[in-house]
């Protein structure tokens, strides 16, 4: 163990910026809804990141945004300006999950940020306005893409994916009063039963992912349960 605790504000997809976005949401994807629940759990939460509706690419992070407003409208003081695009910022950014994070990477909005803003032919309030509008459209889009390819993941998960993870998991069991306070421990717990099996349990389980092509064996060269017999 070492003797420092780590400084958790490092971890920069959680907390500092990331943390306003993740309490506007209640640490719920705004995407697929998972993460809802009475109390939020600590290993979905870790897993979230700050989704910018409006992508990087398009000037949707907060920095280019900044310039849009300072573009558009020179002559307001830089308090206001700022304020303005915290605003614009926060309608642009919702909470994520790693998954719909990464599935609607692609999505490219048909207006950019910056013609959002600069393009504006109104005063800041109304800008504004119009951009939280605009957003809101991005996220119901964004929404029925996730929900659209979920359904067909969920089924395939369900088919293909479960039986093998059940099998996988089935000799080796976890016993629940071990997963508090220590996970870690519970995994390499696992993890040490397994390593000995690792051969057999993916001989087992290389059977065919798909019904149309026979699965390949999936043993990576560098196993994340540590080295293959
Ligand atoms: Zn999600």
């Amino acid at each position: 163990m070492r003797e420092r605790e780590y400084d958790y504000r490092n971890c920069s997809s959680l907390f500092g910026y990331a943390a306003a976005v993740h309490a506007r949401s209640g640490a719920i994807c705004q995407l697929c809804g998972c993460g809802r629940g009475e109390r939020p759990d600590f290993d979905l939460w870790r897993q979230l990141t700050v989704e910018h509706l409006i992508g990087e690419s398009q000037g949707g992070h907060l920095a280019k945004n900044r310039l849009a407003v300072t573009e558009r409208f020179p002559s307001l003081s830089f308090t206001v300006r700022e304020t303005l695009s915290t605003r614009i910022d926060a309608a642009n950014t919702i909470t994520a999950c790693s998954f719909c994070n990464s599935t609607t990477s692609r999505d490219r909005s048909e207006r950019s940020m910056a013609e959002l803003i600069v393009g504006s032919n109104s005063g800041p309030e109304e800008t504004y306005l119009a951009i939280e509008a605009y957003a809101t459209s991005v996220l119901e889009r964004k929404r029925q893409d996730v929900e659209w390819k979920m359904t067909s993941i969920r089924s395939a998960f369900e088919r293909h994916v479960l039986p093998d993870l059940l099998e996988t998991r089935c000799p080796f069991s976890i016993e629940a009063e071990k997963a508090e306070p220590s996970h870690f421990e519970v995994g390499r717990h696992f993890q040490e039963q397994v390593r000995d099996k690792l051969q057999q349990i993916f001989h087992s389980i290389s059977r065919s992912t798909s019904p149309s092509a026979p699965r390949r064996s999936c043993i990576p060269s560098t196993s994340p349960l540590g080295p293959v017999p």
